[in-house]
């Protein structure tokens, strides 16, 4: 994305008091040559708290400390094992004693520095394959990282078999299909891609239900619009199904509380005429139930 274009979107995130701002989403965001002046000029404007999530594999000495000088607030690095026979065969195409050693780096670095942020939080995203390491790879990390966070494996709204089962740990399972919640990212979050498209959410990789674009349109304007309000009210109802991207979703059966969620449809049928509360009850239900990496 242009420079002056993500300037125009943090200008807005500044007027609309948004806390956090991620500078990634789907691809590698240490690919992008402006990340430091993006996140220099958030700073620069007041926004609370920056983030982004990287896979480490080329997060240099020079690139660390360019990240250490922007000011980004928080980022999380991502190792999915602890040999690299396993991290390798779930990671295709990445070096595991190259991420190994950056994040060891980038640790050194910011002693070095004498710089508090940012915060570091080590992800392992749990799969079949790597499952049975986890235990070990606490271990290995506790007190090397700010912060160690063991990740559930996703669907991608069901464009991914899920091969992690239920019960092997760190995996949230879908406990009864009966039971859900209005999709808490819809409260929570907007995703602006590289090209300006806003789509319904992170796990929107392709698009497929665009609410609108930042070239034309402010994000005030996209995030009030009438698609997406809409979309929260067929969420509210318990009609999410008509969306096709949010039908085979599993974030509605994992989000919150389960007890929660079995009183969630009386819940929703309350505040269904009560936009301004349904955010603040959207977070109250939800909280600590997904990463909140800031
Ligand atoms: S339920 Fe829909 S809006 Fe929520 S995360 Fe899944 S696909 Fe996205």
């Amino acid at each position: 994305m242009p420079l002056e274009l993500s300037q125009k979107v943090l200008d807005d995130c500044k007027s609309l008091r948004v806390r956090r701002v991620s500078f990634h989403m789907h691809g590698e965001p240490l690919l992008d040559p402006y990340l430091y002046e993006r996140i220099k000029y958030a700073k620069a404007i007041g926004i609370p708290r920056t983030y982004l999530s990287t896979n480490a594999s080329l997060l240099t000495a020079e690139k660390g400390e360019r990240l250490i000088q922007s000011g980004l607030d928080s980022i999380t690095v991502c190792l999915d094992g602890t040999d690299s026979e396993t991290f390798e065969s779930i990671r295709i195409g990445l070096d595991f004693d190259t991420v190994f050693q950056n994040i060891k780096g980038f640790m050194a670095l910011k002693k070095k520095l004498h710089s508090s942020t940012p915060h570091v939080l080590l992800q392992f995203v749990a799969t079949k394959k790597n499952a049975a390491q986890i235990m070990d790879f606490k271990a290995q990390w506790s007190g090397v990282v700010d912060d160690i966070i063991i990740q559930n494996a996703i669907s991608w709204a069901g464009d991914v078999e899920l091969k992690v089962d239920a019960s092997e740990p760190g995996h949230q399972s879908c406990d009864n299909q009966k039971h859900y919640i209005a999709c808490p990212n819809l409260w929570r979050w907007m995703i602006v891609l590289s090209d300006g498209s806003i789509p319904l959410c992170c796990l929107d990789y392709q698009c497929s239900e665009k609410l609108g674009s930042v070239e034309n349109q402010s994000l005030a304007q996209i995030w009030n619009g009438d698609r997406l309000k809409h979309i929260k009210s067929l969420h509210l109802k318990g009609a999410f199904h008509e969306i096709p991207l949010c039908r085979q979703c599993e974030v509605p059966y994992t989000s919150g509380n389960p007890k929660l969620r079995r009183s969630f449809p009386a819940l929703m049928k309350l505040l269904y005429h009560q936009q301004k509360l349904q955010s603040t009850v959207m977070a109250a239900l939800t909280r600590g139930f997904f990463t909140d990496t800031g």
